[in-house]
């Protein structure tokens, strides 16, 4: 494999593992009644991050509570609410 070829097999590695998510939002705290600043609803029960680009690091929710925006790889094997649901778990790819 020649390094246009890694790097298209990458990208496209990269998009199926971003299209596995249902954009639930759980992982960004919709469950628990006060997620994330930057969720933001874009149709019944589907949510976006407004600064996905620059997600990481110190956020806050909309009650003004700091959190810390990690990869999703981060937190799958802690307790949060909705992690059943999360299709990183269902289909157990973590990569
Ligand atoms: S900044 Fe992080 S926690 Fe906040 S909505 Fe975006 S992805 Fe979710
Ligand atoms: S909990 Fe999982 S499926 Fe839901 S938005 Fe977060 S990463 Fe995507």
């Amino acid at each position: 494999m020649d390094d246009l070829d890694y790097i298209k097999y990458k990208d496209k590695k990269i998009l199926e593992h971003e299209n596995l998510c249902k954009r639930c939002g759980a992982c960004c705290g919709v469950q628990d009644k006060d997620p994330c600043e930057h969720l933001k609803a874009f149709e019944s029960n589907k949510y976006f991050c407004d600064i996905y680009e620059n997600r990481f690091g110190l956020r806050k929710t909309v009650s003004g509570q700091e959190i810390t925006c990690v990869p999703i790889r981060n937190i799958l094997h802690k307790t949060w609410w909705g992690r059943s649901a999360c299709s990183y778990i269902k289909y157990g790819d973590i990569s």
